[in-house]
């Protein structure tokens, strides 16, 4: 798949681990209630979509600002180095 070679390659730039832009939002699933408190404080549209089952993070709009990991009652989120 052409996504995850190019998500290899950026993770093995060094710069990522000093460019924030390289940061990368993680949610771990086992946490996530689905209360949906991050899809509502999200500044963009579509970066956070809640299913019936799980939250899926769509990364190319996600802007890395923060604010959901900053809400999140259950800790579930963070932003962390894009590294492998
Ligand atoms: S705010 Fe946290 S617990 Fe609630 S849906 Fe988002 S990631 Fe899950
Ligand atoms: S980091 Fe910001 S833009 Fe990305 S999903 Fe969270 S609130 Fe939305």
């Amino acid at each position: 798949m052409p996504g995850s070679g190019e998500e290899e390659k950026r993770g093995k730039n060094p710069e990522n681990l000093q460019n924030p832009r390289n940061l990368r939002l993680h949610l771990d699933m086992e946490k996530c209630m689905r209360c949906g408190a991050c899809v509502a404080v999200c500044p963009v549209d579509g970066a956070l979509i809640l299913h019936t089952t799980y939250l899926e993070i769509v990364h190319e709009k996600c802007v890395r600002c923060g604010q959901c990991v900053t809400v999140c009652p259950m800790g579930a989120l963070s932003l962390q180095s894009d590294r492998p």
